[in-house]
């Protein structure tokens, strides 16, 4: 396990992926019931933007540091309005120095009624994640393996569900094992929704990855991809995507409506575009 999120937190990937799942619990906390969140790769949950590796080539500069510079209109304001707030939370003043993983964010969004289960594999980054979400009775911390915990822990007993898989995509396999994954929670917890990051820099898994999840019989999937550059050779980290099973029914039109206009903060390419569409909508 060598991959280390501390290399790229806060960066375009991580800014993208973190606004999708704050408007999925924003939307889902309209409802009075409790949900679960269940965070399968959850990294350290905190990440210092002043360490030695998040300084080393500072992605996070062109993410949610230039984020937090641009003048957005009001409608996308709305839209990032939750995220920004924790962000700025984590953070004195306008000095951005902190910033907070996927479970940090699920937990500073919990409601009284709700709960988080947060599950890492790696044996030091699991201490951290402890450590960093601690203090909480609402947040659950777990050493285990993602994949088994993606099948082992739905249906939640809450019975409504945000169940976020984040793979490091360091082996080979791991688009394969995130569609497996993903079909066999569904059978056993069909009405969660299920937040599926990807890279997208090997067009050819991620096609193979598509055609999987087209051809698996869950109803409801909507593509969310935002690149920040064209594909190049040898291949490298140009895009990022987000697979959003029973999405909320104003997420399709939300990104449609936001991410074209961070294209110009986070990709200063000029090269970028956006793609919002159905996989499937049965
Ligand atoms: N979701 C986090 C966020 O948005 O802040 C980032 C997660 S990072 C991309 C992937 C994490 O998965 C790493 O911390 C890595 O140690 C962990 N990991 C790798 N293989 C795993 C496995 N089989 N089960 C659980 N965690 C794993």
């Amino acid at each position: 396990m060598n991959y280390r999120h501390a290399f790229h937190a806060g960066n375009f990937a991580d800014v993208i992926k973190h606004i999708i799942l704050t408007r999925i619990l924003s939307y889902m906390q309209r409802k009075e019931a409790g949900l679960r969140v269940l965070d399968t790769h959850a990294g350290i949950g905190l990440y210092d933007l002043t360490s030695e590796e998040a300084q080393r080539s500072p992605e996070w500069e062109q993410g949610i540091k230039a984020l937090l510079a641009a003048q957005l209109d009001e409608e996308v304001q709305q839209v990032i309005a939750p995220y920004l707030e924790i962000v700025k939370n984590l953070n004195e003043g306008d000095k951005l120095t902190r910033y907070p993983g996927s479970p940090l964010i699920a937990q500073m969004m919990l409601r009284p009624q709700d709960r988080l289960s947060a599950i890492e594999l790696h044996p030091q980054d699991i201490q951290r994640l402890e450590h960093n979400l601690a203090g909480d009775r609402k947040t659950k911390v777990t050493h285990l393996d993602g994949w088994q915990a993606l099948v082992a822990h739905v249906p939640p007993k809450e019975k409504r569900g945000v169940i976020l898989v984040d793979p490091p995509f360091e082996k080979a396999g791991e688009f394969g094992r995130l569609a497996d994954g993903v079909k066999k929670a569904h059978r056993r917890f069909s009405g969660g929704v299920y937040a599926l990051w990807y890279p997208i820099k090997d067009n050819e898994a991620k096609e193979h990855f598509l055609l999987q999840l087209r051809e698996s019989g869950i109803g409801k999937i909507l593509r969310i991809e935002f690149f920040i550059d064209k594909p190049s050779s040898p291949p490298k980290l140009h895009g990022t995507g987000m697979i959003v099973v029973n999405p909320p029914y104003v997420l399709h039109d939300e990104m449609k409506k936001a991410l074209p206009a961070l294209l110009p903060i986070l990709a200063p390419s000029g090269r970028g575009r956006v793609r919002v569409e159905w996989l499937r909508e049965d």
